[in-house]
């Protein structure tokens, strides 16, 4: 069986790309310079598998056992091979560079951080970076937001000294939780399966996923010596407020008597989280609607939890845009929820993808 590695670099090298392989890992990257001067746009495509074994009735399944694409990284090199196809066909009334960052490790949230960290950006020098991620929104959908387009994750640590019973716990850190979420009234944004519901989802003006604070209900516990710690996640969506969670979760121990024992909170995950550019997001909208018409181009209203994806670090570097590709289509029983047994994508969202974004990356590139 060959890797996906030595594949995409064999379909890049064959289409006359320059092609890299010695970034980090699995990595690749494809260079297309046109024959006319213009832009450099990078365009990422994340590559990684899922260590699950759900039962998959696709005829391309998985041969490796106990992986398989449950989060629809297969469609995005898909989508990314086919716009590099297109664009080195068109290569001598081309403008500018293309390049394509196939990623490993998007998961973890470690491959673009290592791309950049080996020094991906000393041979490439992108103006602008573009992405996606399949999501389970109707195909034919495209969802875009400017600024944050997830909750910012944080995991919270508490230590306390070791001398709380266990209902003593309980009763604590249920406390945390009713004190800090926050919601709109009789939502429940942590209700992942409702984002592409047109009442309340992404992409409704009335989405009950934008301003709030959701926090595990379950804290994970252990002790070490004389210190008990206490670990939960939070998906915050306000940036303002994400300085006020530790001065409050302390004064919520300290108030519930526990001031005596309490010696620290602190985060101990802060991936960044995707944030696009407000001007190359609202180029974007206008170039898809004027190309494709109002009704593919979907305005997000709210903020996913839960998801996020490493793009941000190249984003920290580099002005661009994340966009949403919905691959659902309830109408063939496909849900492309990301992760959830019965992970499935409707294929017609390569097209979509494929043709949307090589509009798009064509229309940046002959911008001056
Ligand atoms: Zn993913």
């Amino acid at each position: 069986m060959k890797h996906i590695q030595e594949i995409i670099k064999q379909y890049l090298s064959n289409l006359g790309l320059q092609v890299k392989t010695d970034i980090y890992g699995y990595g690749v990257v494809g260079i297309l310079n046109g024959d006319k001067k213009g832009k450099k746009i990078a365009w990422r495509a994340d590559m990684d598998a899922l260590p699950n074994d759900f039962p998959d009735k696709v005829d391309f399944k998985s041969k490796v056992k106990g992986v398989q694409h449950g989060c629809g990284h297969d469609i995005h090199m898909a989508i990314a091979l086919g716009i590099a196809e297109v664009l080195a066909k068109n290569k001598k009334s081309l403008h500018g560079t293309v390049y394509f960052i196939f990623q490993p490790e998007e998961e973890t949230f470690v491959g673009a951080k290592k791309m950049i960290e080996n020094g991906l950006l000393s041979k490439i020098n992108p103006d602008e970076i573009y992405g996606l991620h399949v999501t389970a929104l109707p195909v034919g959908q495209i969802l875009v937001k400017k600024n944050e387009i997830f909750a910012y994750q944080k995991r919270i640590r508490i230590e306390l000294k070791n001398d709380l019973s266990n209902e003593e716990i309980k009763e604590l850190t249920n406390k945390i939780h009713s004190s800090l979420s926050r919601a709109q009234i009789g939502s429940k944004p942590w209700e992942i399966q409702y984002i592409g519901d047109p009442k309340i989802g992404l992409a409704s003006p009335n989405t009950i996923f934008k301003d709030y604070l959701i926090i595990d209900e379950d804290f994970s516990s252990y002790s070490g010596n004389d210190t008990l710690f206490l670990e939960a996640n939070l998906y915050e969506t306000d940036a303002a407020n994400l300085r006020k969670i530790i001065p409050q979760i302390k004064q919520v121990i300290e108030v519930g008597g526990y001031r005596e024992q309490l010696l620290s909170v602190s985060f101990i995950m802060e991936n960044p989280t995707v944030i696009n550019d407000p001007e190359l997001t609202d180029f974007a909208v206008k170039t898809l609607e004027n190309i494709y018409g109002k009704g593919g181009l979907i305005k997000d209203y709210g903020q996913c939890p839960f998801f996020n994806d490493d793009f941000a670090y190249f984003q920290q570097k580099i002005p661009g845009v994340y966009f949403l590709l919905g691959g659902s289509n309830l109408e063939k029983g496909i849900v492309a929820l990301n992760h959830a047994p019965g992970f499935e994508v409707d294929e017609e969202c390569i097209r979509t993808g494929g043709k949307s974004f090589l509009s798009l990356i064509l229309k940046r590139l002959n911008e001056k």
